[in-house]
């Protein structure tokens, strides 16, 4: 029998928001459920109004959502890597979709992806989780908050060889203070971005 993954929400057309393809038109795939419990997280994964689909009733959805052809899908949750595999990223592939995906880092992801975000927040890992040493993605997010300062970042570098590095301020209630670090840390540092989280400024999900 086809595998049946637990969908959050799939929506579209809309706009990447964040990192180095930052407003390009896409779909989203919400998988439901997470490995980490971050304070202030601010998405919605839990299991509650989630719906079971097969790879094909996945791609038929984002087929009927990409209204323009964009055929980038971002695969989000959650944490993505805890369903995405080999099938459903043929299926993907097969429909003509680009996949980008976007994880905090603890799994390497079981099927091709074209394009990987990771955004480790090891500070809020349960003991005993690590970070997964065999990922190597195309951009590094890194969200500034109180646990995050100069030698984190050097220590991502060294960690993640990649060609993007990006500082977002993490939205709790005090973003205004981790939004200064953030702009200081990237003018100490010329290799890393900021990334702000234009669909919030521009009012696209
Ligand atoms: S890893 Fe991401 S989705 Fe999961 S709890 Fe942390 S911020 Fe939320």
């Amino acid at each position: 029998m086809d595998r049946r993954y637990l969908v959050k929400e799939m929506f579209g057309p809309t706009l990447q928001g964040e990192g180095a393809h930052a407003g390009r038109p896409c779909v989203f795939l919400r998988f439901a459920a997470c490995n980490l419990e971050c304070p202030g997280c601010d998405t919605d994964f839990s299991p509650e109004g989630a719906v079971r689909y097969t790879a094909p009733e996945i791609v038929a959805r984002l087929v009927e959502l990409d209204a323009h052809r964009a055929r980038m899908v971002v695969v989000t949750g959650g944490e993505p890597t805890l369903q995405y595999d080999a099938p459903l990223a043929d299926a993907l592939h097969a429909a003509g979709f680009r996949v980008h995906m976007e994880s905090n880092g603890t799994r390497a992801p079981q099927g091709k992806v074209d394009w990987l975000t990771v955004s480790p927040k090891p500070q809020y890992h349960p003991s005993g989780l690590l970070l997964a040493s065999d990922v190597a993605p195309n951009e590094l997010k890194v969200v500034i908050d109180d646990h995050t300062d100069a030698s984190t970042l050097a220590r991502y570098e060294a960690q993640y060889p990649c060609e993007h590095y990006f500082a977002q301020a993490w939205m709790d209630d005090h973003y205004r203070e981790h939004l200064a670090k953030a702009i200081a840390l990237v003018q100490e540092r010329p290799r890393w971005r900021l990334s702000v989280q234009m669909h919030k400024v521009i009012g696209v999900p």
